[in-house]
């Protein structure tokens, strides 16, 4: 549809001066700008791995499939987060649910996601209507193999099972509406990565059945 004149706004190129022409302006202006940073330097960066980065709440990290209160997949397989995926990464296999489900007709047989394909947009989190995939704030997350890195579904349930109870991984549905990260306006205040420690975690995550201890079952 052409656009309407009365929505046409024209904008006056506006006038370089005398001075704006000689660029000094700018330059010292950079000058100040290179000079502030130099006298109240504060280090962006950090030594990771002992230091843990500060994550905002809506940190996007490894997937995880989330479980419905009865401990099932929450996923009825509608393909709605396969279809927003602009990596294409995210591949299910629906089947019909079993008998004892009437709460759904489908749940996914198969639901392979590439960790190492994805580009942690939040898409698929947003375009889910049940609230079954969530992005969590495991940034850590390393593989042996891009196989290992190909999270199937049993992988991504460990996944959520190791983060249901970390107060920064709350399962969104329960904090409310699902929206994109800048709509938030309750957002705590920043806090650690991680509550859990370091000692305690990898122990946790080498048990056979978490995250690791799946990965490395292959
Ligand atoms: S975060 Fe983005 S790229 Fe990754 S699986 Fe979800 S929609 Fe695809
Ligand atoms: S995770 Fe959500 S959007 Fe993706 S198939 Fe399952 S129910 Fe549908």
């Amino acid at each position: 549809m052409p656009i309407a004149e009365q929505d046409v706004h024209w904008v006056e190129e506006p006038r370089i001066g005398f001075w704006e022409a000689t660029f000094l302006p700018a330059i010292a202006a950079g000058i100040r700008t290179t000079l502030g940073h130099v006298t109240n330097y504060r280090p962006t960066t950090i030594q990771f791995p002992e230091v843990k980065p500060e994550l905002p709440l809506h940190y996007r990290g490894v997937h995880r499939l989330n479980r419905d209160e009865q401990g099932r997949v929450k996923c009825v397989a509608c393909m709605l987060c396969a279809t927003a995926c602009p990596a294409n990464c995210i591949e299910i296999e629906a089947e019909a649910a079993p008998k004892d489900w009437p709460d759904r007709d489908k749940f996914p047989k198969s639901f392979v996601l590439d960790e190492l394909r994805c580009i942690y947009c939040g898409m698929c989190e947003e375009a889910c209507p049940v609230d079954a995939i969530e992005l969590t704030h495991i940034y850590d997350m390393t593989g042996l193999s891009r196989e290992q890195m190909t999270f199937d579904r049993e992988k991504l349930l460990a996944v959520y099972d190791e983060t249901k109870d970390n107060p920064r991984d709350p399962v969104r549905t329960r904090r409310g509406r699902l929206g994109p990260a800048s709509e938030f306006v309750d957002l705590p205040a920043v806090g650690p990565a991680t509550t859990v420690p370091d000692s305690d975690r990898s122990a946790k995550l080498a048990t056979p059945g978490q995250i690791r201890g799946v990965v490395s079952q292959e």
